[in-house]
C-alpha cells in the first residue's frame, strides 16, 4: 500500500486519539467515585438491617409490655373481686382462705409490677437505639446522594472529554486514506494498537528495538510505503526521529 509520507503521519493523530479514548474508558470504568459508591451502599444496607432489627426489638418490647399490662389487670380484677366477698361476710374457713388468695394475688401484682417496670427500662434504652441507628441511615442515605453528585460530575467530564475526542476522530477519519483506515482498524482490532512511531529504532506499539534486517528493509522501503512492525503487526509510520 502507498500513502503519502504526511498522510502516514497523521495515522499517529488518530492512534493518539484511540489511545486517549482507551484511557477515558478505563477512567470510566474504574472510577474511585464508583468504588466509594459501592462502599456506601454496603453501609447502607448494614444500616438498614440495624434500623429494622432495633424496631423489631422495640416492637417485641412493647407486645410483651401490653401481655404484661394485661396480666396485670386481671390480677386486680381479681383482687377487687375477692376483696368484695370479704367484705360482704363469709364463713371462718373461706374467709382464711380468700386471704391468704389475696397476699398471694398481691405478691403477684408486685412482681408483675417490676417486671413491666424492668421491661420500660429496657424500652428506653432500646428506643434510644432505634433513634440512633436511623440517625445514622439518613446520614448514610446523605451520604450517597452527595456520592452521586461526584460521580455525575466525573462522568461528564469524561463524557465532554469523549465527544471532543470522537470528534477529532471523525474529522481525521475522514481525511485519511479508505484502505489505510480499513487496515489500521483491522490491526487495531487484533492487537489494540493499530499504528505506531518507530522512535530510535523502537516500536512505539510493542517497545521492541527492530533488528538489523528489518531497519535495513524499512529503510530502503520507499517513503511512501506503508510498513508494519513484524514484531506486532502495528503500521509503523517512519519519521527524523526513527533512528534509520
Ligand atoms: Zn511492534
Amino acid at each position: 500500500m502507498k500513502v503519502d509520507p504526511a498522510v502516514q503521519a497523521r495515522l499517529l493523530d488518530l492512534a493518539e486519539t484511540d489511545a486517549e479514548l482507551g484511557r477515558i474508558e478505563h477512567r470510566r470504568r474504574n472510577l474511585p467515585e464508583l468504588e466509594a459508591l459501592s462502599e456506601l451502599e454496603t453501609t447502607l444496607r448494614e444500616r438498614r438491617d440495624a434500623v429494622i432489627k432495633a424496631e423489631t426489638a422495640l416492637s417485641d418490647l412493647d407486645a410483651d409490655s401490653a401481655r404484661q399490662e394485661k396480666d396485670i389487670d386481671s390480677v386486680r380484677a381479681r383482687e377487687e373481686r375477692d376483696r368484695k366477698l370479704l367484705d360482704s361476710g363469709l364463713p371462718g374457713k373461706q374467709q382464711t382462705d380468700l386471704e391468704h388468695e389475696l397476699e398471694t394475688l398481691h405478691r403477684r401484682q408486685s412482681a408483675l409490677e417490676d417486671d413491666l417496670l424492668e421491661l420500660m427500662e429496657r424500652r428506653e434504652a432500646v428506643e434510644a437505639d432505634v433513634k440512633h441507628s436511623q440517625a445514622q441511615l439518613t446520614a448514610t442515605e446523605e451520604d450517597i446522594g452527595k456520592a452521586n453528585e461526584r460521580r455525575d460530575t466525573a462522568l461528564e467530564e469524561l463524557d465532554t472529554k469523549q465527544a471532543r475526542r470522537d470528534e477529532d476522530r471523525e474529522q481525521l477519519l475522514g481525511e485519511l486514506p479508505a484502505e489505510l483506515v480499513t487496515l489500521y482498524e483491522k490491526v487495531r482490532a487484533q492487537r489494540g494498537i493499530g499504528a505506531a512511531m518507530l522512535r530510535a529504532k523502537r516500536c512505539g506499539a510493542c517497545r521492541l528495538e527492530l533488528d538489523r534486517t528489518a531497519l535495513a528493509e524499512l529503510r530502503d522501503a520507499a517513503a511512501d510505503q506503508v510498513c508494519r512492525c513484524e514484531e506486532c503487526g502495528a503500521i509503523l509510520v517512519r519519521t527524523k526521529e526513527s533512528g534509520l
